[in-house]
């Protein structure tokens, strides 16, 4: 009852305009920058007691990335909101045309837990850039940081058009009772199936932004450098995201057989160099969110032959919540390290005959979020391009693509649909209207009936 009369109460304040006004959509997005900039030491606390996450990490994933794309909306939103012309067919004498870009209204922010902050506040921005009234409904498995959330928009932002609610599965369900006009959704499949179907009671668009295994693909290297940087950028690329616990992190590596060993010996080294003989002392790795998911992860090491296939780390510490970082290789492939998203710091590799069995093996299996290929072969760079499907594609290294505020960010296929960051996140909360302007001065009489056979022949 509460839930609905704070509703309405958006919608009649949407029904105002004020969100409309450039000015207050401005203001806003200043407010989050300030939130970002003056409580910066608070959100590394509350990412340390919920995640464990450096702050280092921190920054780069979160509170850098966040102040960017920000910084863009406030440069650009002037142009973004700008209609654009549009060109008619010749026919259409003397009239114009634009595209117009209008809020859609009241929208449904769903976020999780592993970039408490990154992943709330990037969709934010661009539906408050577009002109919407937002509800965010932060992870309850990020406890500090959610709360952190409701504590502090209320008071950066305008409370009346935006609302953090805190809360698990029953209050999200709760929430996608009410008719929204967008949910954007970050999370599992499997709630991602849910969230779709109660928004098909209200035909509401939804954006959903799921996981699964993204691969890397590691082609033979023929230069020791070449080498050792795919090394480092593999490891930050899964160790060095939240633990391996990201959407984007690498999930398994594919590599030729004969190439592997050198692969895993460098890798092994570089491990040590970054994160120490003891990275659990050093405190440069996130730890596991929580208990369930730890066990979940022991659970995949657990079964015989996976545990034979470890070749380096495999320790935990249950009371720590820590996972020391792991290589396996060649673990049976149906096992449940194979066929379910890892979201941890355990690493398989899979030993392949050549390189190129690696298009027919990625294809085999759900299109990934993401698509990792280190090699300097040009035509194996073209295959994977035009023979492989995945929500991004990048080259010779890992996450950089998050960043970048010009390239939509979203999966296709079973890891999602929908695209934000940068003006694609101001797009995905608008709805673009066709505008057309006509003259009454010129006007053809074959236009209109009665249909004779001599005007066809017009
Ligand atoms: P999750 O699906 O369990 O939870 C996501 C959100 O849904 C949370 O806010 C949670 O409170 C809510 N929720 C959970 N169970 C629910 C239910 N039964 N009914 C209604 N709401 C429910 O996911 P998670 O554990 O928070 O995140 C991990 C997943 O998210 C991974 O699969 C990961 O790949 C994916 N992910 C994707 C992206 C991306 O950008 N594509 C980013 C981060 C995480």
């Amino acid at each position: 009852m509460e839930i609905m009369q704070s509703l309405e109460n958006m919608r009649d304040y949407y029904e105002s305009g004020k969100t409309k006004e450039a000015s207050w959509r401005h203001s806003q997005l200043k407010g989050l920058h300030r939130f970002l900039v003056e409580k910066q030491p608070d959100i590394m606390n509350a990412l340390m007691q919920d995640l464990g996450k450096h702050q280092l990490e921190a920054f780069r994933d979160e509170v850098g990335t966040l102040i960017k794309t920000l910084n863009l909306a406030l440069k650009s939103l002037k142009d973004w909101m700008s209609g654009k012309k549009a060109e008619l067919p010749q026919i259409a004498l003397l009239t114009s045309a634009e595209i117009v870009p209008e809020p859609l209204g009241l929208v449904l922010i769903i976020s999780s837990w592993n970039f408490p902050f990154g992943i709330s506040l990037e969709p934010l921005i661009g539906a408050i850039a577009a002109g919407n009234t937002a509800v965010l409904k932060p992870s309850e498995l990020s406890p500090a940081c959610s709360s952190l959330l409701a504590s502090n928009l209320a008071t950066y932002l305008d409370n009346k058009a935006i609302k953090v609610i805190q809360g698990g599965p029953h209050e999200t369900q709760q929430l996608l009772q009410q008719k929204w006009d967008k949910i954007f959704f970050t999370g599992s499949a499997h709630v991602g199936r849910i969230v779709m179907s109660a928004a098909a009671n209200h035909l509401t668009p939804v954006t959903l932004e799921l996981g699964g295994k993204c691969p890397a693909v590691v082609d033979s290297l023929s230069s020791s450098w070449d080498l050792e940087v795919t090394v480092k950028r593999i490891i930050v690329g899964k160790y060095g995201t939240c633990a391996g616990q990201a959407c984007i992190a690498i999930d398994y590596v594919l590599v030729e057989r004969d190439y592997c060993s050198k692969l895993v010996e460098l890798m092994k080294l570089w491990i040590k160099k970054m994160f120490g003989e003891n990275p659990q002392h050093y405190k440069t790795i996130a730890r596991i969110v929580n208990k369930h998911h730890f066990l979940r992860l022991k659970n995949l090491l657990a079964e015989k032959q996976v545990k034979e296939s470890v070749v380096y780390g495999g320790s935990m510490d249950e009371e720590n919540l820590f996972i020391e970082p792991t290589i396996l290789v060649d673990p049976p492939l149906e096992a449940a390290i194979m066929s379910e998203e890892i979201f941890g710091p355990l690493l398989p590799i899979i030993t392949l005959e050549k390189i190129e069995d690696s298009i027919k093996f990625m294809n085999s299996r759900p299109k990934p979020l993401a698509l990792y290929v280190f090699s300097k072969n040009k035509t194996l760079q073209r295959r994977m391009v035009s023979e492989t499907s995945s929500g991004s594609l990048t080259f010779n290294d890992a996450i950089l693509q998050y960043a970048a505020d010009t390239l939509p960010f979203g999966g296709v296929g079973g890891s999602g649909f929908g695209m934000y960051h940068g003006k694609f996140s101001f797009d995905t909360f608008s709805h673009h209207k066709a505008i057309v302007r006509r003259s009454f001065l010129t006007d053809f009489w074959f236009r209109y009936p009665p249909w004779t056979l001599n005007k066809l022949q017009l």
